[in-house]
């Protein structure tokens, strides 16, 4: 095996077009469209002008590339997607635009692996084709991300299913066409075997949107993306079930990994961009007779920036690489994306501070992109998971394979590791020094 840090030509050339596409055509939408949900809502203005960009896309075969080509994405794999999609990080737009957009992603990916013929042709099809947004809702109020606390429950009345309960946090749900639910279906046996993942339409009696949450304080309480949603006796066939009964967990379990490497990847997006500013910022600006640029706490920042995106670009490329290699989420798999999903706010925070701080009071301002990037630091420590959950699995999967040293001394011990070395060497040890 080679190790290989090369693209490519005929891929690069394509990660060429796609740089100059995303900057020409796409970071400008950014700067018109700027409400939460002008990127995902098939309603809003923004569609009008995203839509000519997605034929441009799929006429070059670039539309939905995290997908094999069964499903009309072009297969390039993970690896190849981790190139495209930093360079899709540096927009708001892009993601849409090429196709990658979370939440839709994930479900496409459960649709395809768990779906019926059915529900395939009715909520598969055009969800690849960009025509709906869906929405997966599993977050509860009371209970966060953890499956073992939820209380929102369906049960069967004969063919039907009632659900009855409150998810929150569910991104898209108001623009929705479907939502996938995940739902306690026995709550007499633990979680991983007693909840199922249920497709309920949007416009479902008994589905109701309490209010839309937003990211950040400056949005109006009830505006966001994020829906904050109460079932009432929502009545829904039973073949509406994705994946078996019972099994809501496993299906769950399947998306999960995707969606924290797509944030990883664009996250190496919005990095470099950050750095980029930093380092013109540093070279335009002069005080005191000299540019910021030859300040050396300022080249610390730039040096310290470049090397931790450097560090966290190819953990995440590494990743990406073993999912290619692996063909799916292994446990190898799992705890670098673990590890990843981790760093990834404490890199953000380190270089988005260091280029606000650079930029001094434009810095601050709403008049550069970096306080919309600043508020993406938390949210990455919080959505798909908070760090501390991940950092456990990281630590768990290290030490599962660990023993304990015999006796009081570690193996290390450097008394007892000396005169094992002194015995291994003692036939010359014993001759005298030559002078
Ligand atoms: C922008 C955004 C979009 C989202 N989109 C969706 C969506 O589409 N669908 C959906 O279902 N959910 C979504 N979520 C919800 C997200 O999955 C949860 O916010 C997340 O899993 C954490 O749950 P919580 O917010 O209730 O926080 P909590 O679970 O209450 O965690 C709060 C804090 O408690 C501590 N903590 C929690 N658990 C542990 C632990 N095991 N060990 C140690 N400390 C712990 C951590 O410090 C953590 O930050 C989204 C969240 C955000 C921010």
């Amino acid at each position: 095996m080679v190790w290989n840090f090369a693209t490519e030509p005929d891929f690069q050339a394509k990660l060429d077009w796609i740089r100059e596409f995303v900057t020409a055509e796409i970071e400008p939408m950014d700067l018109v469209f700027r409400k939460p949900g002008d990127p995902f809502d098939p309603r809003s203005l923004a569609r009008t002008a995203m839509l000519p960009l997605q034929q441009i896309v799929k006429a070059k075969g670039l539309w939905a590339c995290h997908l094999g080509p069964e499903l009309g994405g072009q297969g390039y794999g993970q690896l190849h997607l981790g190139l495209m999609n930093e360079i899709l990080g540096r927009s708001r737009f892009a993601p849409t635009v090429f196709g990658t957009q979370a939440p839709d992603t994930g479900n496409a990916e459960i649709l395809a692996r768990f779906g019926t013929e059915d529900q395939k042709a009715r909520y598969l099809k055009p969800l690849l084709d960009g025509e709906i947004v869906s929405c997966f809702s599993m977050t509860e109020p009371q209970a966060g991300a953890d499956p073992g606390e939820f209380t929102c429950a369906a049960r069967l009345d004969g063919d039907v299913w009632v659900i009855n309960g409150e998810k929150w946090f569910a991104s898209h749900a108001d623009m929705a066409e479907f939502l996938i639910v995940m739902c306690i279906t026995n709550p007499d046996v633990a979680v991983h075997v007693g909840s199922t993942t249920i497709i309920v339409p949007r416009d479902t009696p008994g589905l109701e949107i309490v209010r839309n949450t937003a990211v950040g304080p400056k949005d109006e309480i009830g505006s966001g993306v994020h829906g904050y949603l109460r079932f009432a006796n929502c009545r829904v066939p039973r073949s509406n079930a994705l994946g078996e009964e019972g099994e809501g967990f496993k299906v769950v379990q399947s998306r999960l990994g995707g969606g924290r490497i797509h944030h990883a990847m664009r996250t190496v997006g919005m990095l470099n961009k950050a750095l980029d500013m930093m380092c013109e910022r540093a070279v335009s600006r002069v005080t005191k007779g000299e540019r910021l640029a030859d300040k050396q706490m300022v080249q610390e920042r730039i040096a310290d920036s470049y090397t931790q995106i450097t560090q966290f670009r190819l953990h995440v490329l590494y990743a990406a690489w073993l999912m290619d290699q692996d063909k799916g989420y292994t446990r190898r798999v799992r705890r670098e994306i673990s590890a990843i999903k981790a760093a990834m706010p404490g890199v953000l925070k380190d270089v988005v501070y260091r280029a606000l701080h650079i930029h001094g009071s434009l810095g601050m301002s709403n008049e550069t992109p970096l306080m919309d990037m600043w508020q993406y630091v938390p949210e990455m420590g919080i959505v798909d998971g908070p760090t501390e959950v991940h950092k456990v699995s990281v630590a768990k999967d290290i030490l599962r394979n660990v023993s304990p040293a015999e006796g009081p001394w570690p193996t290390y011990f450097t008394p007892h590791r000396r005169a094992d070395a002194e015995a291994k060497f003692a036939a010359i040890l014993q001759r005298e020094p030559s002078t």
